[in-house]
């Protein structure tokens, strides 16, 4: 640290950021589990927009983002001129947080969180609050009773990561008709397309003026290497962003690679069916050797371990054969690992790996 030239307060307490690593030294058959990426990867019609768009890289991108705002608004059922586009929904998450939340501010979220809310808090000068959860859950009651006249930003990503647990939608009402009323609530909807059914919260957007909704193509549609992610709120919040927001913030390639995977249907399908029906065949097989889980609505299985050593040698296991999975210590939860829903083969190595690691535990 500089005896003179200092940031502002807030960001030395920023922990660096871990992504899940994906590499093992002296190792060529990693399949890397870590990051909830999707285990197909882009589908053919984004990798054909990736490959065009490369003649156009001499051009500044669109602004306004209209043409892939029109296509979310068409695929998702929602007013376009509500839509915000960022770099991942991290960028909305830090807009959000540079918008509304400063100095004496307080950002609350719960208890095992996503640590970029954390991270965001904090570089915007704000004070991070952390509720509580009932058996890894979002819990309602408990937000409720952390906000206080400076709450100014309620984060809660449902399903969340890294439990994959989820609440209802009247609960998340609750939590929006009880919240002070200078508070907005953030719904990360990051994981919101694997629920059947599920809007992720934008009926609730559009009939109130205090929630806002955050979208990815990071997790679903395969696209976490392209950075592109979009909220979608009332028009006082949207309003705001759009004025903190950089007008070149996605590049042409992001716009039209996001816009293509968009209407890939048939990729779209096969990933979601893929994934719930390896998601229950894993989950079923951990439940079998004695390795807890939550029921997971996202593309994730959080195995609870009988204490951190037993979930730390399990991950030396893994690695042992090549799996990357993620330790969750930073989230509070050192006695578990979160693992992908890889494909077939990789979640069929996991379940091997960790049936020979338990028989090896007294
Ligand atoms: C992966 C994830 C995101 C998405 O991050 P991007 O910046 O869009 O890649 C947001 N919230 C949660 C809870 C996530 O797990």
């Amino acid at each position: 640290m500089h005896a003179h030239i200092r940031p502002q307060p807030g960001i030395l307490e920023i922990a660096l950021y871990q992504g899940g690593s994906s590499k093992i030294a002296g190792r060529e058959d990693v399949v890397k589990l870590s990051s909830n990426e999707n285990p197909f990867g882009p589908g053919d019609l984004a990798r054909n927009a990736y490959m065009r768009a490369g003649h156009d890289l001499h051009r500044y991108p669109a602004t306004d983002h209209a043409g892939l705002r029109a296509a979310l608004a068409a695929s998702f059922g929602l007013d376009a001129s509500r839509i915000l586009c960022g770099a991942g929904s991290d960028e909305i998450i830090s807009f959000l947080c540079q918008a509304y939340a400063g100095r004496g501010d307080e950002v609350l979220y719960s208890e095992h969180g996503f640590l970029m809310y954390r991270i965001s808090a904090l570089a915007a000068g704000a004070t991070p609050v952390v509720a509580p959860e009932r058996a890894r859950t979002t819990d309602v009651d408990a937000l409720l009773a952390a906000a206080t006249k400076r709450t100014k930003l309620v984060f809660v990503a449902n399903p969340n990561n890294p439990t994959g647990t989820m609440i209802p939608m009247d609960e998340v009402q609750r939590l929006a008709e009880g919240l002070p009323r200078q508070a907005l609530l953030v719904l990360d909807g990051a994981y919101a397309e694997f629920v059947e059914g599920y809007d992720g919260g934008a009926a609730l957007v559009d009939a109130r003026e205090n929630v806002v909704m955050t979208r990815t193509f990071s997790k679903l549609f395969g696209l976490g290497g392209l950075r592109v992610g979009w909220g979608y709120g009332p028009q006082h919040v949207m309003e705001v962003l759009g004025r903190v927001r950089g007008p070149f913030n996605l590049s042409n390639v992001q716009l039209d690679v996001a816009e293509a995977a968009l209407g890939d249907a048939a990729h779209i399908t096969r990933s979601l069916s893929e994934n719930a029906r390896l998601r229950d065949w894993l989950s079923a097989k951990l439940t079998a050797l004695g390795v807890a889980t939550d029921p997971s609505h996202a593309n994730f299985v959080l195995a609870r371990f009988r204490d951190a050593t037993q979930a730390e040698a399990c991950n030396a296991a893994l690695l042992a054969e090549g799996l990357i999975v993620r330790q969750v210590g930073s989230y509070g939860l050192p006695e578990a690992l979160r693992i992908t829903i890889g494909d077939e083969s990789a979640c069929r190595r996991v379940a091997h790996v960790i049936g020979t690691f338990m028989e090896t535990q007294g």
